[in-house]
């Protein structure tokens, strides 16, 4: 087993509200992990602060054994640390294979600039590019529909194109921010599916998530937050059976009788 990612009382406060407060957690390589909490909890705050998105106020983040506290979000991201969002970010009137050959882009050898003036350079890199997304399309079965145009999928494959995208640059750890929301149940299945193919190929993997059935499923470690505090921590039965998350997130349908 060993760490990845660790967190130190980590702090971020909007005016007088405290998004997250405090908040401490090791993400090992050993098991899927969860973020969950009500609404408002300080859950997208805290994908935000590990993906330099926003600037912590307070505390530190540990990243394969390097402070990334100062980092922007493009080093972060090139050490292999990358995130999805909460509410989709994909061009609707490209393809399928154009919105994934996007998150290659940050890891071309040659600078955009160059990439748009220097025409024997740009159609090479283009070809290794749309390379590297068939087989991306090919790993999360969307090869089939590569050249249709994003807007004519349904939503459930339209979240797997974004995942798609961020495999481009061979993540070491994904962010997910809420990756089974606005999903059907089969949908869902779909996509637990994934998660599971590509933890066991090697991508470690943290996801806020509210649908319990996937969190339940194939998170082995789950952190529960709490108006930005850590308030439980530990495997999907511990969790189901704490008073306080209960009390406070799961209601009474997760309590054991
Ligand atoms: P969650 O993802 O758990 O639903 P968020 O992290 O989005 O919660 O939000 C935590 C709290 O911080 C909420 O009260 C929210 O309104 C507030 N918040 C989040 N982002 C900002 C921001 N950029 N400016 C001000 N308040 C914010
Ligand atoms: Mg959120």
């Amino acid at each position: 087993m060993q760490i990845i990612l660790q967190v130190n009382n980590l702090t971020k406060s909007f005016g007088g509200l405290m998004a997250v407060n405090g908040l401490s957690l090791v993400v090992q390589d050993d098991s899927i992990h969860a973020l969950i909490g009500p609404n408002g909890s300080g859950k997208t705050t805290t994908i935000n602060l590990l993906s330099g998105v926003l600037k912590a106020d307070n505390g530190d983040i540990i990243f394969e054994n390097k402070n990334i506290n100062q980092m922007q979000t493009y080093e972060i991201a090139r050490m292999g640390m990358i995130r999805t969002f909460q509410n989709l970010k994909l061009f609707n009137s490209m393809t399928v294979i154009e919105n994934v050959m996007i998150g290659g882009h940050s890891a071309t050898k040659i600078g955009l600039l160059r990439f748009l003036y220097d025409i024997n350079s740009a159609k090479k890199e283009e070809k290794s590019l749309r390379e590297r997304a068939e087989e991306v399309l090919e790993f999360i079965g969307l090869y089939n529909v590569k050249d249709e145009t994003v807007k004519n999928l349904p939503y459930g494959k339209q979240k797997m194109v974004e995942l798609g995208r961020t495999l481009m640059n061979n993540p070491k750890l994904l962010l997910l921010d809420e990756p089974a929301a606005g999903l059907n149940p089969t949908e869902r299945q779909d996509l637990v599916k994934l998660l599971e193919k590509l933890f066991n190929n090697g991508t470690r993997l943290f996801l806020i998530e509210h649908n319990m059935d996937v969190v339940m499923n194939i998170c082995k470690r789950i952190t529960v937050l709490n108006f930005g505090k850590k308030i439980a921590e530990g495997s999907p039965k511990e969790i189901q059976e704490n008073e306080e998350v209960i009390k406070a997130y799961l209601g009474d349908k997760y309590k054991k009788r």
